[in-house]
């Protein structure tokens, strides 16, 4: 193996952290761009949208009264494909947060090399306090705002933060209904009766336990027996916790928005999906000791996975980590001053673009099944994901070999790299 060496940060990198995605996500591209010496013309196009679509969503409430939502869909990057990026319903949404979302797309697609760019979306709202009908009403009439932007061979939304399958069925029967005809490829997260992959439920959880064997083997850490702390047991922390311990590894902690448990034995996936079922949390579950989300993150152990938020590991917290692995599912969990710190103590870090890209490669089968009009089997589903996977991981130890830079930056020189192989190629029009 080559050695790796500590890559400066750019002088342009600020002295407080700067907590804005947009703004990480341009630092984390210039870095790589400085790596692959990409010519000034193509750094401005690649680190700035292609097209930002602003819209007002008015919908009648419950109570009768019309307000008005804002909402975005915006292209990143499409020179490797139709754009593909999940819609977000959050009070936080911003412009910058969707911007940063889709450059982060655009690498993931090519971190996996799938024929896709990147886009993203949000509504800012709080679904929370929305009836299912005051939802419904906002999903088609975003829809209608944002139609010139989407479609099958154009850009294809899929769920994130606070939507899920019903609403991708909300976005497939509107767009079908406003060009005519039934267009189930217009997105992807629908239910199965509607066109939804097999394995796509699971599919960010199975993607990310196969890099970690990866990962695991690279480092010459036993999975089997490894020690693994999760933060947030949603959709993806509960299912990657279930496919550890199937593997014989033992997760230690586990934790939600109300704080974490620990136990040295390790925490039973099932039991603890039920608990969080019945209690709403998984604090307080039986034969487990109680620790708080911070304590969860400087666990003494071999694997450590946020699975909640983004800028979780920070310069306040990144000295404090003892996993000898860090593995993101969620998306940009670590700030680049706190990933400086973790690669100068030696944790080895698999980046959000790479360990949780599994969703989007299964979005991209859906697609494609969609396309075909022909349904593949689970396995077949979950043999093509892990293939993937482990050829992506093994790219990027490539490039980290090739370029002498760690782990995350190899990540986004492959990538980036890609990306700017696509759009020189096709060269610019007219
Ligand atoms: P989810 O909503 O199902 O679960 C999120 C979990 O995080 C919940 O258990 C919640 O209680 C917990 N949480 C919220 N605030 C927290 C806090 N302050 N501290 C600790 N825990 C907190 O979401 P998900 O689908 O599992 O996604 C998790 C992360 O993975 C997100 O960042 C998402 O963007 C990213 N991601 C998800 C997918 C996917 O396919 N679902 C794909 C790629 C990336």
């Amino acid at each position: 193996m080559a050695t790796v060496t500590r890559a400066p940060l750019p002088t342009r990198m600020p002295p407080r952290e700067d907590l804005n995605p947009f703004h990480i996500a341009q630092l984390q591209f210039d870095m790589a761009a400085e790596f692959l010496k990409l010519d000034p013309a193509l750094r401005q196009l690649l680190r700035t949208p292609r097209r930002v679509l602003e819209v007002a969503v008015p919908v009648e409430m419950d109570n009768g009264q019309t307000r008005i939502f804002t909402g975005y869909r915006v292209h990143h990057n499409v020179a490797r494909g139709p754009g593909k990026g999940g819609l977000r319903y959050h009070p936080n949404v911003s412009l910058d947060e969707v911007k940063g979302l889709a450059a982060w797309m655009s690498w993931k697609c090519a971190t996996v090399n799938i024929p896709f760019g990147g886009a993203k979306g949000g509504v800012i709202c709080d679904p929370k306090r929305m009836s299912k009908g005051e939802l419904e009403r906002m999903t088609r009439r975003y829809v209608c705002e944002i139609l010139p932007l989407i479609g099958p061979e154009i850009d294809i939304p899929a769920p994130d933060v606070y939507t899920d399958s019903q609403t991708m069925a909300w976005i497939m029967d509107t767009y079908s209904a406003l060009v005519g005809h039934a267009a189930p490829a217009v997105v992807t997260g629908k239910p199965i009766s509607l066109g939804g992959s097999q394995g796509r439920k699971e599919a960010t959880a199975r993607g990310l336990v196969a890099v970690a064997e990866e990962a695991c083997k690279l480092k010459r850490i036993p999975l089997r027996s490894a020690t693994i702390a999760i933060q947030g047991f949603g959709n993806v922390g509960s299912s990657a916790c279930r496919l550890f311990t199937e593997r014989k590894a033992k997760v230690v902690a586990i934790s939600d928005s109300r704080g974490g448990v620990y136990s040295g034995r390790g925490i039973d996936p099932l039991r603890a999906c039920r608990y969080k079922d019945r209690t709403g949390t998984v604090v307080g579950m039986p034969g487990t000791s109680r620790l708080s989300n911070d304590e969860l993150l400087a666990l003494k152990c071999d694997i450590l996975i946020p699975a909640a938020l983004e800028n979780v590991i920070t310069l306040a917290n990144a000295d404090q980590v003892k996993a000898r692995i860090l593995i993101e599912a969620a998306n940009g969990p670590t700030t680049p001053h706190a990933d400086e710190v973790l690669h100068r103590r030696g944790i080895f870090a698999v980046p959000d673009i790479l360990a949780n890209a599994g969703g989007v490669t299964v979005s991209y089968f859906e697609w494609v099944q969609n396309r075909q009009s022909y349904s593949w089997t689970e396995s077949e589903v979950n043999s093509q994901l892990e293939a993937i996977m482990r050829r992506a991981f093994a790219d990027v130890v490539s490039a980290m070999q090739k370029y002498h830079a760690h782990f995350r930056q190899a990540a986004h020189i492959l990538a980036i790299g890609r990306v700017a192989e696509a759009a020189t190629t096709r060269g610019f029009f007219p």
